[in-house]
């Protein structure tokens, strides 16, 4: 695995790379990989010859008093398992490399940004489209893999690329999760003892929803408060939102049917103590739903 730091270098490797005819996966993180990080790069690796991985904790992403000094790091870690996994080359940038001045430039997606996340987070997603318009500006033509973890994340990357024509597949993989159903993510090392046993009720929550749907519940309504009353049940969780979506914009359904050939999605967010966590899953509505 090669470690690279700088931009210069970067495109560097990767056009000598792209005149040797490899095609490129790309897997964009923030660090302090798990299991979900590395699952996106092996399948990165199982469909691409050369696996390029980023570490960078992007400031633009994180709100003012958000938890951007406090986010896990652990570069010597990271480098074992992204080696491991499969990387070929880790892009490691520093802030002054990346933001070399301050940006005057920001990608912002309307529409898909601005429910749920980017309700709760409202400079959250202009952060991760210039951070990522960034990034594929350096990687230049590639699949980029991203997980259905962060749901909303893929919509409003998919949409930037589609947008700004950026020559880019997205590639959206499944979320990887504890055996508890609580999904991986790098914050969950914020959560004491107790508040991690209480944490898998947001998974608990979506899973209620996802069986209503799929024994043929066609009212949103239903749903929302079903998988409401499971959080209401855990001391520990404060609701944030939990919803029935159409999958690729986002917006809530009112009745719950399969939408241009695309089953709706359940979206969710809580906070425990000062976590904020989220999830997702998709359903498999019934083909006489709806109608
Ligand atoms: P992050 O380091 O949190 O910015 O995440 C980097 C990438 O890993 C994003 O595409 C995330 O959606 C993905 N990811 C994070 N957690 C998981 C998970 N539990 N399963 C699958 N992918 C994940």
């Amino acid at each position: 695995m090669r470690e690279v730091a700088s931009v210069a270098e970067l495109r560097d490797v990767l056009e000598a790379a792209r005149r040797e005819g490899s095609t490129i996966g790309f897997v964009p993180t923030m660090g302090y990989l798990h299991a979900g990080h590395l699952s996106l790069v092996e399948r990165a690796a199982s469909e691409c010859d050369l696996v390029l991985a980023s570490i960078f904790v992007n400031p633009l992403q994180f709100g003012i008093g958000e938890d951007l000094d406090a986010y896990p790091r652990d570069l010597a870690g990271d480098r074992e398992s992204a080696e491991r996994a499969g990387v070929d080359v880790l892009f490691v940038p520093s802030t002054a490399e990346m933001y070399p001045e301050p940006v005057a430039t920001t990608v912002t997606v309307a529409g898909v940004s601005e429910r749920f996340e980017g309700a709760s987070r409202p400079t959250h997603f202009a952060g991760v489209a210039t951070v990522v318009a960034k990034l594929f500006s350096l990687s230049g033509p590639c699949r980029a893999y991203f997980g259905e973890k962060d749901f909303q994340q893929v919509a409003v990357v998919r949409r930037m690329v589609s947008d700004l024509s950026i020559p880019v597949e997205v590639v959206a993989c499944p979320t990887v999760r504890e055996d508890d159903g609580l999904a991986m993510s790098s914050r969950n090392a914020y959560l004491d003892p107790a508040q991690r046993a209480a944490a898998p009720v947001l998974h608990r929550a979506l899973s209620v929803g996802e069986q209503m749907i799929r024994e043929g519940v066609t009212h949103a309504d239903e749903v929302r408060v079903a998988m409401t009353e499971v959080v209401a049940a855990e001391p520990l969780a404060e609701l944030d939102y939990l919803e029935v979506v159409d999958p690729v914009a986002l917006e809530p359904v009112g009745p719950i049917r399969v939408l241009a050939d695309r089953p709706v999605r359940l979206l969710g967010a809580v906070r425990i103590g000062a976590t904020r966590l989220l999830d997702n899953v998709g359903t498999v509505v019934p083909a006489e739903a709806g109608r």
